[in-house]
């Protein structure tokens, strides 16, 4: 098998693994109990907090842990001022969310990027947000950012990578757009707060982040992305940013997330992350060599992808091949790839973000995105670039046939 999906869901990295062990049997205590084993688990829980925290230049009180991404962005928008009429700083005493949402010319307005992961983007069109657009390269387009932020504006959506292209937004610049607004709301005496969200679920293994560096108030993490278990994701949340819990219960995670905590989970979701940190100068050394192979060594193709992206995506369109009768031909040969977001291809829907990006649906439907990750090594990557472009071949001979 030659995996090349990494975006999709990255194996548990063998230190994770080992980490979570204890915590499954022996170190397996609740850590609100009160005796001495389950307050080192809760010793334990905190520190693996920290970890992750300071992964983004953050303490680990700033981390809410969640079941994943998409739980974690669905947290972020509850800082949206319909669910908190007063207060500004975090939530001592929670109420639950409210989804409901009067559009009335008050109500607060959010702004989302076009190409967002569905885990934002269907949660944004149900609070009615207004998307904004991102340019061919992918990347955002800081005009219509800029023409769409209204007094209203109180919440702004923008992975740092998007899933589907790799592309890194250039968000200290949209900081710096973000603070001119704040300061002239300042000088009109407008209160309303103005929130930058960003899904770095794809960023961890590859970029050095900084949340408070980047203007970032909150920011979601996904161990299922950086070779940690599935089902744990991290909201971070800046001190200055009050929200209000989906989940309530016994008050965990700051009243914030209510649950027995997943000690395991978080235990290998910090290992891993840490792991991830501690590698980034060598992943992507490892990662620019491998793409630059795969560019030099497949045939026919068309790079989408070109600028701005993350070293272990690459997007490429071949002319007239359906990509969906490709992943098919390639899995028979042991190769998997995938044509956009997992879950939007399982449904057979057409990619949004490569529509985003102007890409006419011809090209849209030959799409194949390859993600690369720590598994993958140089003799298997050329494998696959041979592979595929017998396959490419041999699908090009049969479409030619029928004509
Ligand atoms: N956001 C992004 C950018 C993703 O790539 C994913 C992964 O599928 C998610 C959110 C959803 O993550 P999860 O399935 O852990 O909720």
């Amino acid at each position: 098998m030659i995996y090349l999906d990494y975006a999709a869901a990255t194996p548990v990295s063998s230190k994770a693994m080992q980490a979570m062990e204890p915590y499954f049997t022996k170190e397996f205590f609740n850590p609100s109990s009160p005796y001495l084993p389950a307050k080192k688990v809760a010793s334990d829980y905190a520190t693996a907090k920290d970890t992750i925290g300071h992964c983004i230049g953050a303490k680990g009180s700033d981390i809410i842990i969640t079941s994943g991404a998409t739980e974690a962005n669905n947290l972020a928008f509850t800082c949206l001022s319909y669910s908190q009429p007063h207060h500004t700083t975090k939530s001592t005493t929670p109420k639950p969310a409210t989804s409901e949402q009067s559009t009335s010319p008050q109500s607060p307005q959010i702004l989302y990027l076009e190409t967002e992961h569905d885990s934002v983007r269907q949660l944004a069109k149900a609070r009615h947000a207004t998307p904004i657009k991102v340019l061919t390269s992918g990347l955002i387009d800081m005009q219509d950012l800029q023409s769409k932020i209204t007094d209203n504006t109180e919440l702004i959506s923008i992975s740092l990578v998007n899933n589907e292209l790799g592309t890194i937004q250039p968000l200290a610049e949209v900081k710096e757009i973000l603070r001119e607004v704040k300061q002239d709301r300042m000088r009109r005496g407008i209160k309303r707060q103005l929130l930058l969200h960003s899904d770095a679920s794809q960023a961890a293994n590859l970029l050095d982040i900084n949340a408070a560096r980047l203007g970032i108030d909150l920011l979601t993490l996904n161990s299922a992305k950086v070779y940690g278990p599935k089902g744990i994701g991290a909201l971070y949340v800046s001190h200055t940013v009050k929200l209000h819990p989906l989940i309530i219960g016994g008050g965990q995670e700051q009243g914030l997330r209510s649950g027995t905590e997943n000690v395991a989970g978080v235990i290998g979701f910090a290992t891993a992350i840490k792991e991830a940190k501690t590698h980034i100068k060598s992943s992507r050394t490892k990662y620019q060599a491998l793409k630059q192979i795969l560019l030099d060594e497949l045939q026919g193709y068309e790079l989408i992808n070109r600028h701005h992206s993350i070293d272990n995506f690459l997007v490429i369109c071949y002319n007239n091949i359906d990509a969906e009768r490709l992943i098919f031909l390639l899995e028979a040969e042991g190769i998997y790839v995938a044509t956009g977001a997992a879950c939007a291809a399982s449904k057979g829907q057409r990619s949004h973000v490569l529509a985003a990006i102007g890409l006419p649906d011809s090209k849209i439907a030959g799409s194949l995105r390859l993600s690369l990750g720590a598994g993958n090594d140089e003799t298997e990557i050329r494998q696959a670039a041979h592979i595929i472009n017998q396959v490419i071949t041999g699908e090009q001979n049969r479409i030619n046939s029928h004509h």
